[in-house]
């Protein structure tokens, strides 16, 4: 259930970057989730939050002739511009802080492992390094010292 709601959360988040890349048809960002995210999506969620980013004043609907239909599309504001930036931002920070934690620091060079980190054993103590080099240089350093 829980998980059902975070996918939806998706779509929603997902329609906006499709809308950010340029104006589009309801149709157009339905077939596009289809395509992308292989999965269904369902008018009932794509129009509603049409209707909601619309009322925001983030999504303008404009009329688009083809032949002898008349398509809505929908494109951001300069607001729902903004409104994006921003929440593509905080989306950025939270993938960082997800991944930070699992980051290690070479003990030698300072840079960061997210994984696969050489370990090595200094003095009883294991240390992380990126590479086996900078544990031997490391290694190499502190020989002198002590
Ligand atoms: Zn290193």
């Amino acid at each position: 259930m829980e998980g059902r709601s975070l996918l939806t959360d998706f779509s929603r988040f997902y329609v906006l970057l499709l809308l950010y890349e340029g104006g589009k048809h309801g149709y157009e960002i339905m077939s596009s989730i289809e395509k992308r995210l292989g999965r269904t999506a369902s008018p009932s969620l794509v129009y509603p939050f049409l209707k909601l980013l619309e009322e925001h004043g983030f999504v303008e609907p404009s009329a688009d002739n083809v032949g002898r239909k008349t398509r809505t599309v929908y494109s951001l504001t300069a607001a729902g511009v903004q409104f994006c930036d921003r929440l593509f931002s905080q989306f950025t920070n939270i993938v960082s802080s997800a991944i930070e934690p699992s980051l290690q620091v070479c003990a030698h060079c300072g840079c960061r492992v997210y994984k696969d980190a050489y370990i090595q054993r200094v003095r009883g103590e294991d240390l992380a390094f990126c590479c086996k080099y900078c544990a031997r240089s490391f290694l190499r350093g502190t020989k002198g010292g002590a």
